[in-house]
């Protein structure tokens, strides 16, 4: 059974977090000189001499109602790659606890894992990407304090398929985190339709994607109030910036252009699609749910890859991660960079 704090570090359980005069207030303050700030004002154009809200209850409250869920089932970090880390530490014991990823997928489960000096384990996806019934076995087996289900799955594109994945959140004993950086870009509903279900689950989502906003340093972690109230516990004071709190206010209020960009890239990810099939170097473009493809090449991947760079285009080399021999990772660009690319491939082979 999913018991959480006997999966929370120890020293963490009973651990006092941070806490500032102001969260300790009661009542309308008309003087604040409780936090060294700056009372005179800022340098720059803009007035930033305020420490930030450490709760970002605006942001939450307006996201509360964009997902279908209550603002303390939320938490905000900088950018998910900050959640990623904070689960790792909210968890695995350094030089003692493992963690559970299925190759190929995002790096930064593993580098977090390495930096906090905790042990990988690895299942690999099948040869197209999916989980299997033998996947779900081993996960079941594991007794890492998470495993990491990345969906749609960096850089592979694809969905993981449902039925596996709830099979994994019914029986893992650890913690379920379902990474969907891209799901704006799905043909799915989000997993935070089930976070009433499954008390291990937590679902991670982005500003950097679909919002356009990978500048601002914005992640979203959804999961129970319980799981979410140890993250903030962990988490430093102050780790979304006024700057980012007030941008992501007017983005969220601004859905018609969020709708517009995601229709855009949608359209150009099928353009895209239907066109790198032709070239004669290519062998694979995988089904994508997400604002890249995963292309496999012929005969020689880097080689592509190098001639691309020659042009000043940059995409992703994954010719050595696991199953992925031959394939770039190329993101979805504007129509005009789309045809670039398309231009150079073509080039290329001649
Ligand atoms: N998860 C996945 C699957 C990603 O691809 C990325 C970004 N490349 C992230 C998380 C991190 O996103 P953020 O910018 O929110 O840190």
């Amino acid at each position: 059974m999913f018991n959480l704090d006997s999966l929370v570090r120890p020293n963490i359980r009973g651990m006092k977090p941070y806490s500032s005069a102001r969260d300790e207030f009661q009542g309308e303050a008309q003087v604040m000189l409780d936090a060294n700030e700056n009372s005179l004002g800022s340098a720059g154009p803009d007035q930033f001499n305020r420490y930030p809200d450490p709760l970002q209850r605006a942001v939450k409250q307006e996201l509360a109602q964009l997902k279908a869920v209550r603002p303390e089932q939320i938490f905000l970090g900088n950018g998910s790659d900050e959640a990623i880390d904070l689960l790792v530490r909210l968890t695995c014991v350094p030089g003692h606890d493992s963690l559970l990823i299925l190759p190929p997928t995002y790096g930064m489960y593993e580098v977090a894992a390495n930096l906090n000096d905790v042990r990988v384990e690895r299942l690999q996806l099948k040869p197209d990407f999916q989980l299997s019934s033998e996947i779900v076995a081993g996960v079941l087996a594991s007794d890492a304090k998470i495993v990491w289900l990345c969906s749609p799955n960096n850089p592979t594109g694809n969905l993981l398929h449902a039925e596996y994945m709830e099979e994994i959140l019914r029986g893992f004993r650890g913690l379920v985190v379902v990474d969907e950086a891209y799901a704006d870009f799905a043909a799915a509903p989000s997993w935070t339709t089930r976070l009433a279900e499954f008390p291990n689950l937590v679902v991670l989502q982005t500003f950097s994607k679909a919002w356009g906003l990978a500048g601002l340093r914005l992640g979203m972690a959804f999961a129970s109030p319980e799981i979410i109230g140890y993250l903030n516990k962990i988490k430093p004071p102050y780790n979304v910036s006024e700057a980012t709190q007030q941008h992501a206010l007017a983005a969220l209020r601004d859905a018609p252009r969020f709708e517009e960009l995601r229709r855009q890239l949608l359209v150009s990810r099928d353009w895209l699609r239907e066109r790198l099939p032709a070239l004669p170097i290519v062998t694979e473009v995988f089904p994508s749910d997400a604002n890249f493809l995963l292309v496999r090449f012929h005969p020689d991947a880097t080689a592509v890859y190098d001639f691309l760079v020659a042009r000043g285009i940059i995409v992703r080399n994954r010719t050595t991660q696991p199953g992925c021999a031959g394939t770039l990772r190329l993101t979805v660009g504007t129509p005009a960079e789309n045809e670039q690319l398309l231009r150079a491939l073509r080039e290329f082979a001649g």
